[in-house]
């Protein structure tokens, strides 16, 4: 095995040619190799290109391209594989004619050339996702989970804004947004998906309005009200999962006894002046939110943002947790926080994760919980009078 050479160097010893070049000699007894992986081959590459992974290109080239003098062309994603390989192929394999085209095939489609793509995406599509696609973990396959995965985030405030943003430009295909509030001009200095001139709209309009101006793919449905137990069965049931930036404890108990009862993930998080902290819960793989805090705290200890104060970068970050932690969850990748509480302090810069378990005393999501009857679904405590007495309990 030779060692590996620095690309400048390689570069400096090799033929390379542009996109707008290739385009012209392309198909004129030239062989046009693809040196990436397969993967990337099946989402998108070059009309007449044949695929010769970088491994695999001393035993195989041969194959491709008997002909030792003839003229190759050689791409992969951004001109390095490529390069290496046509130094390999002149150097040790023979070849006296190769180039490899600078830029690779994220140029060619930068300069709008055409592509054979994947099957599913239009090519909007293709263009718009193609940093999600080119990520093995995610691919094709990953980013039309996204397009078809339907996400309900309750708030479209300091938590709900960044999520939403992120979520829409990553190409979640349906986002309901829940919140009977109107935009403030005390809610600007966070919650970036509404404007200076939209103070006074609904939050979920304004949401809507930014969110279709990112990305007309995302299905935006404005749930202009506020969760309550008569609505909220009705209001997820369209969902695959929920994110959780409600700010108030009545709602919090809620969504969490409402979504252990339909089974639906909740990544939910919390923001107070300096500090947020994060988790998801899927119902009966990990904790569920009672399992946390099985009762809430009394209302002198659990300010609101309104009166205490919230940094807004922090609420940002959490936001952004929140949204990556629904990617994974849809595309099925990467590790979810479940049974973790990740806690941000961002005054330190500090992140510190906390295990938690399932509490096997939980009402709500413990072996002894009672049995919900279907006429029973949609009765829920009285979660107003269960917070306030938390006050003289
Ligand atoms: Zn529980």
């Amino acid at each position: 095995m030779a060692t590996i050479e620095p690309i400048e160097l390689i570069r400096s010893r090799i033929e390379e040619v542009d996109p707008a070049d290739a385009r012209e000699e392309i198909g004129d007894g030239v062989a046009l190799v693809d040196t990436r992986e397969q993967h990337e081959y099946d989402e998108a590459h070059l009309e007449g290109g044949t695929l010769v992974p970088p491994a695999e290109l001393a035993d195989r080239i041969a194959e491709v391209v008997p002909d030792r003098s003839q003229r190759v062309v050689l791409y992969c994603r951004s001109g390095d594989r490529s390069a290496r390989a046509a130094d390999l192929m002149e150097s040790e394999l023979g070849y006296e004619d190769v180039a490899s085209m600078a830029g690779g095939i994220v140029a060619w489609q930068d300069a709008g050339y055409p592509v054979v793509a994947a099957q599913g995406m239009t090519k909007d599509q293709r263009m718009r996702y193609s940093r999600h696609t080119l990520l093995p973990e995610v691919g094709v396959e990953g980013q039309l989970k996204l397009l078809n995965a339907k996400v309900l985030l309750v708030g479209a405030g300091g938590l709900g804004s960044p999520a939403a943003l992120y979520l829409a430009a990553a190409g979640i295909g349906t986002l309901g947004l829940v919140d009977d509030d109107e935009v403030d001009a005390s809610n600007l200095q966070r919650q970036v998906i509404h404007a200076t001139d939209r103070v006074g709209m609904p939050k979920t309009e304004s949401a809507k309005l930014t969110i279709e101006h990112l990305n007309p793919d995302v299905d935006v449905v404005e749930h202009r009200t506020r969760l309550d137990a008569d609505n909220i069965l009705d209001i997820i049931e369209g969902y695959d999962m929920i994110v959780d930036g409600a700010d108030n404890f009545p709602t919090r108990y809620l969504l969490n006894d409402a979504s252990v009862r339909t089974r639906k993930p909740v990544v939910s998080a919390s923001i107070l002046a300096f500090d947020g902290q994060i988790s998801t819960f899927v119902p009966y793989e990990g904790p569920c939110y009672r399992c946390l805090y099985p009762t809430p705290p009394p209302p002198e200890l659990a300010p609101s943002c309104g009166a205490a104060g919230v940094l807004g970068v922090m609420a940002g970050v959490m936001g952004l947790l929140q949204a990556n932690e629904v990617i994974k969850l849809a595309a099925g990748i990467g590790e979810p926080l479940i049974g973790r509480l990740l806690l941000y302090d961002s005054l330190g810069t500090r992140f510190t994760e906390l295990k938690v378990k399932r509490d096997p005393e939980c009402p709500i999501c413990g072996p002894d919980a009672p049995e919900i009857p279907e006429s029973e679904m949609g009765r829920f405590p009285d979660y107003d009078a269960f917070c306030a007495g938390a006050a003289v309990g």
